[in-house]
């Protein structure tokens, strides 16, 4: 099992003319296929899940930057603060309250973004968009927390229309709270990326397309 090169490749070139951030989701995926990407220069590494991660950080070459892009339980925090790039997820006051505990006992400032919920689904978790104002009132008070942008996914749908709505809602926010020139928005997968890149996302998050299907057992 070999990674896609050629739609990787397409990806890379997307991603420049946005001036994007590709970050590879590796979740569930062998540490071969992430060292065939590690080989070709890529860096940014995107997981789910803190036990898997842990593993794969052990394993894996050192100047990997490892973002969390999954839910991220207050209790795991810990973990992953001593060396996470980017936590993509963050989704309460009180989880950012922990990872600021964690990361000043590691005395690191660890980098966030705010998740907001876009999607018409239930299923996904993430601030409203009056949440993600009061917390941003109020970051000031974090000293070891740094919030560097916006995450959102939308809705699982194929109505395009819906997508990009949810899109261009979530940029639209993102530039009266952020400077889309050194801050993150973190929006787009395989299915949906160049409607996010589109809509204003400057960092795509890409699985499947990339690594193949995930088999999970
Ligand atoms: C799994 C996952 C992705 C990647 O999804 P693909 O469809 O495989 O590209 C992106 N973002 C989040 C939050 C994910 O959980």
């Amino acid at each position: 099992m070999t990674i896609n090169q050629p739609v990787y490749i397409n990806i890379l070139e997307d991603c420049a003319r946005f001036n994007a951030t590709l970050v590879a989701v590796s979740k569930i995926q062998p540490n071969s296929k992430i060292l065939e990407l590690y080989q070709l220069g890529h860096r940014d590494f995107g997981e789910n899940y803190v036990q898997e991660l842990l593993e794969k950080q052990q394993a894996l070459p050192p100047d990997i930057r490892w973002h969390f892009i999954g839910h991220l339980q207050t209790n795991k925090a810990k973990y992953i603060v001593p060396f996470v790039h980017l936590i993509h997820g963050v989704d309460s006051l009180k989880l950012l309250k922990e990872i600021n505990k964690q990361a000043a006992k590691a005395n690191r400032k660890v980098q966030c973004l705010l998740q907001v919920y876009i999607a018409s689904e239930e299923t996904k978790f993430g601030l409203d968009y009056t949440e993600a104002e009061d917390i941003l009132q109020q970051k000031n008070q974090f000293e070891n927390v740094s919030i560097v942008g916006l995450m959102g996914m939308a809705s699982n749908t194929s109505h395009e229309m819906i997508v990009k709505n949810e899109f261009e809602q979530l940029a639209a926010f993102f530039k009266q709270h952020f400077d889309p020139q050194v801050h993150h928005l973190s929006m787009g997968m395989s299915s949906d990326y160049l409607l996010a890149l589109t809509s204003g996302s400057n960092m795509v998050r890409i699985g499947s397309s990339i690594f193949g299907f995930r088999v999970y057992q």
